[in-house]
């Protein structure tokens, strides 16, 4: 094989290269996300005592209080399971739990 035959072959082996990286990278980047997790919060009214501190340290204003001072879930769809809500709940009247796939599939 000459020099120029060589170098050209050195150049469509680099070029093949570059061709099947491009393919990689675009089928990583279409691959399917893993799917939302959901989460759901439950009050016990009996322990409640209308406090306001779950609704006011809800980072994603998921919970509000209604006109009757009790705290509710506004926005269930933005809750993000961080439990903070859980967490500083002095009464312990706040419980959040993961959904599991099929009540996810239901809501
Ligand atoms: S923090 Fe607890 S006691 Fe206070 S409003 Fe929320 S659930 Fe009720
Ligand atoms: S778990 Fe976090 S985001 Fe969800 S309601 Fe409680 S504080 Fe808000």
């Amino acid at each position: 094989m000459t020099a120029k035959r060589q170098t050209k072959a050195k150049q469509a082996k680099t070029v093949k290269g570059k061709v099947a990286k491009k393919a990689e990278v675009k089928s990583k980047k279409t691959k399917t996300k893993a799917p939302k997790k959901r989460f759901e919060v439950e009050f016990y009214r009996d322990w409640c005592k209308g406090c306001g501190i779950c609704s006011a340290f809800c980072p994603e204003e998921v919970l509000a209080m209604n006109e009757k001072g009790e705290p509710e879930i506004a926005k269930p769809e933005r809750c993000i399971g961080c439990a903070w809500c859980e967490i500083r709940c002095p009464d312990f009247a706040v419980r959040v739990e993961e959904k599991k796939e099929e009540e996810v599939g239901e809501a």
